[in-house]
């Protein structure tokens, strides 16, 4: 019969056997694999490319097509020169698998925490078949104290049930330490995720939400909005000639700037607002609770303190330049995908480069005349 030990220990055995994480790579057949691991070793010989194992994926994938967004990127620029390749694999790097790091991150902090619950969950497992063997224990001493012959039965008895009991204290001593452990490590577990999480949804160079952060911030407050009948608009912006800006005084500076603009975003909205970096020199607010009208004003402002900042040399004071911006606003139709309202948003954005830039256009129909027809 299985005993309370066999069962602790098929328990820990099924524990200790939790399978490692699902690798989508162990699909390839090991033929395959192999030849999509030599191409890569291949083109990382021929493009002189950093054999580091971001790359050897990027390569891999490219060579599998496995992801056919990087399969395009990469073989649009197989016939040019390896610079030119090597740079494309460098962004591609970068874009593709800067977020991958963060998202493994926090994929294996969750990991960890659950491992830690689930030994919280062997260890009171543990504790209740412990009580359960105390019970049987005592159960049986129960049973012999009817059958008492003498005082020398009695004091062993007496000292058995003492004993038993000590063990059975020792035992709740040990899982109180056990489970204060696990407490601790699943409150640094938690503080670990949290951070993860914070990193994998922020964008670097400004510090404000990044694509990843806007699309699940855009999505929660559609559904909210939804559930809620209640106002959201979208402001889309990207700062004008700002390839010219590069061009004239690098990139460094640039990216100045775009610390600038994030800074001026942040700065400038009210509670749930989320200002994100959408891309490149493309930024985006998501403004709830607000109608198209309201979003319009929160972008003129924004457009007008940015146009009156001026961009100086550090060392000298001198002005060497100014940038502005151009904004597309649109109100969320409620009930609608996200990306309707990042088209319509994106296509006032396009108007108002169109119409000279420096300017705030407004989707062509808002959602209130919709409403009203
Ligand atoms: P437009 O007014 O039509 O928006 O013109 P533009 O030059 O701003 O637009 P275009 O799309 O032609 O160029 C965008 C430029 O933004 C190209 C690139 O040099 C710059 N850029 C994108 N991301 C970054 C970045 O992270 N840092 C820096 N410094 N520049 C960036
Ligand atoms: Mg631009
Ligand atoms: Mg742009």
């Amino acid at each position: 019969m299985a005993g309370p030990d066999s069962r602790r220990r098929a328990r820990k055995r099924r524990h200790s056997a939790r399978p490692k994480d699902a690798m989508m790579y162990e699909l390839d057949n090991p033929q395959d694999a192999r030849r999509y691991s030599e191409t890569a070793m291949q083109l990382i010989e021929s493009y002189d490319i950093h054999a580091t194992p971001d790359y050897f994926r990027l390569l891999y994938d490219y060579a599998s097509e496995r992801d056919p967004v990087v399969a395009k990127k990469l073989r649009d620029v197989s016939d040019e020169t390896p610079e030119v390749f090597r740079r494309a694999a460098e962004d591609l790097v970068t874009s593709h698998y800067g977020v991958d790091r963060s998202v493994r991150l926090v994929t294996e902090t969750g990991d960890a925490m659950q491992d830690q619950i689930r030994e919280v969950v062997r260890q009171v497992n543990d504790a209740g078949d412990d009580v359960h063997d105390f019970g049987d224990a005592l159960d049986g001493l129960a049973d012999n104290l009817g059958n008492l012959d003498g005082g020398g039965t009695m004091k062993t008895l007496v000292s058995q049930m003492i004993m038993v009991t000590r063990r059975m204290r020792a035992k709740s001593d040990q899982l109180e330490q056990d489970l204060k452990q696990s407490a601790n490590e699943i409150r640094n577990l938690q503080d670990r995720l949290e951070e993860s999480r914070r990193e994998a949804l922020t964008d670097l160079l400004t510090g404000i939400t990044n694509r990843a952060g806007f699309d699940r911030a855009l999505r929660r407050q559609t559904e909210w909005a939804t559930e809620e009948g209640s106002h959201l608009s979208l402001v889309m912006c990207d700062i004008d000639h700002f390839k010219n800006f590069n061009d004239t005084y690098g990139h460094q500076l640039g990216d100045q700037v775009l610390k600038l603009v994030g800074g001026v975003l942040h700065g400038s909205l009210k509670g749930r607002d989320v200002p994100c970096r959408y891309g490149g020199e493309e930024f985006a607010l998501i403004l709830p609770e607000t109608p198209v009208d309201g979003a319009q004003k929160v972008a003129d402002n924004i457009r007008n303190t940015i146009a009156a900042k001026r961009i100086v040399r550090k060392s000298t004071g001198e002005t060497i330049s100014r940038v502005t911006m151009s904004f597309g606003v649109a109100e969320y139709r409620l009930g609608e995908a996200p990306a309707a309202l990042v088209g319509r948003a994106d296509a006032a954005l396009y108007r108002a480069k169109s119409e000279g830039r420096n300017r705030v256009c407004r989707e062509e129909t808002p959602a209130a005349v919709i409403a009203a027809e």
